[in-house]
């Protein structure tokens, strides 16, 4: 016997056709002779388009009655798989956060779990009742249900699990696992094993979806053996394959990986704007003229290029935000530059972020040489760069991304 938190993404239970179908993953479970909390996403397309009547309603608007419209299509699903599952003789009883509950900060929209009260939910657990909890959604200290950002149901899942003390988190997705790369974009991306924390952290951060990024520094810190595999594999099929477990990819420790690749994935982010500062005066207090005001504004900067200037007295600065920051970020730092002397800014947000991640370049020099000649060699421009221990990331124009992803995922022979 195990507890399990199983979890299922949008497309997963996008109709009634697939919450049965995901009914039949759980009730596997539950014969098996675990102990099953499920948390569920909204329906396909339902988070969208409550976002959409928000934005409708009015442009700008109070972040707590946003969390309260976007937080019902977890709810719907709750109710509707609970109702699938007793149906099926299975006992199942839905959970809203605040029910459980799951506190999280104040930060309506993108509120981060603080903590999760597991005792009620473990006593249901030992009772053989299935918890189907809905995910994206706490409560704040202000009383309200906050959400957790876009794709935070990985997170709920995760966090439950470690809340719980589960035996394993299984994600179940519309893919049957981790890839080297976008599937959907790479038709020769390969499935990988198992990742480790560390590299899952940096693919989700930069742009690989499959996991929201808060989800896998919970699984990192609490040390949750998360598990991502297809909802749409046979319910019925034997769970067969390593450890009995199906196709899919376990996120781990690194020392549970035996064959290291040096790199182990490509990734890219759209949502990148880019920034530069042309002919700003070069004295001290200049860089943090523009990327203190920048912070105050809770204005994420990812990479900044700087030069040194050729005269001592100007240069360009050069950074990226995220792409539904930059009219804002412009503002902010038209309005804290006056007095020091520029002489324009320029931008651009049809602009990817691509990214090569492995914790093997630990270890491996030329790696970064190799993705700038690749990237050569098909005439495309590399507008910034940055790197880490283990991922080099290249700012390039967006008609290039397909291009540019499909390139490094050969020149470092991931493709299957
Ligand atoms: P869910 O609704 O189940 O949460 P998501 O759409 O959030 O599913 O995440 C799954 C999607 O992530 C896949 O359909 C795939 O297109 C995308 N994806 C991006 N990068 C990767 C990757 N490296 N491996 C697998 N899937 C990826
Ligand atoms: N329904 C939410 C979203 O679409 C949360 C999730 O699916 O994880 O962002
Ligand atoms: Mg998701």
């Amino acid at each position: 016997m195990a507890r399990l938190v199983m979890k299922f993404g949008g497309t997963s239970v996008a109709d009634l056709d697939r919450i049965r179908n995901v009914a039949r993953h759980v009730k596997r479970e539950v014969d098996a002779g675990n102990e099953v909390a499920v948390v569920v996403s909204a329906m396909s397309g339902v988070t969208n388009s409550l976002v959409g009547y928000t934005k409708e309603a009015a442009a700008i608007h109070d972040a707590r009655e946003y969390d309260a419209v976007v937080a019902s299509g977890e709810q719907v699903t709750s109710g509707l798989l609970s109702i699938v599952l007793q149906d099926m003789g299975v006992d199942a009883r839905s959970w809203q956060g605040w029910q459980i509950p799951i506190r999280t900060n104040e930060a309506h929209g993108a509120a981060r779990i603080k903590s999760i009260e597991g005792k009620t939910l473990i006593e249901r657990l030992e009772r053989k009742q299935v918890a189907v909890i809905a995910g994206f959604q706490g409560l704040a200290p202000d009383n309200r249900i906050a959400t957790l950002g876009r794709g935070g149901s990985d997170t709920s899942a995760v966090a439950i699990a470690a809340a719980i003390e589960a035996d394993r988190c299984d994600i179940y997705t519309d893919v049957d696992g981790v890839y080297t790369t976008d599937p959907r974009i790479v038709a020769k991306a390969q499935r990988l094993d198992r990742v480790a924390f560390e590299e899952m952290l940096e693919m989700a951060s930069l742009g690989a979806k499959v996991l929201q990024v808060r989800s896998v520094e919970m699984a990192m810190i609490h040390g949750v053996r998360t598990f991502v595999r297809s909802s749409f594999d046979d319910p019925d099929a034997p769970q067969v394959g390593a450890g009995g477990l199906p196709p899919g990819t376990l996120i781990c420790d690194e020392d549970e990986i035996v064959e290291q690749q040096v790199v182990t994935g490509i990734a890219y982010s759209k949502d990148e704007a880019q920034i530069s500062i042309r002919n700003v005066a070069d004295k001290p207090g200049v860089a943090s003229n523009v990327f203190i005001p920048l912070a105050e504004a809770s204005i994420n900067v990812d990479m900044i290029v700087q030069n040194i200037s050729p005269d001592g007295k100007s240069t360009d600065i050069t950074f990226t935000v995220p792409e539904s920051d930059y009219e804002r970020a412009r503002q902010v730092i038209e309005s804290n530059l006056e007095g020091i002397g520029f002489e324009n800014i320029e931008g651009a947000t049809d602009v990817v972020k691509v990214s090569v991640i492995g914790m093997g370049m630990r270890s491996h020099a030329g790696v970064a040489a190799e993705c700038f000649r690749g990237l050569a060699e098909k005439g495309i421009n590399i507008r910034a760069i940055t790197t880490s221990e283990i991922k080099i990331s290249v700012l390039i124009d967006s008609a290039y991304t397909e291009l540019a992803v499909r390139t490094l995922h050969s020149l470092y022979g991931l493709d299957g």
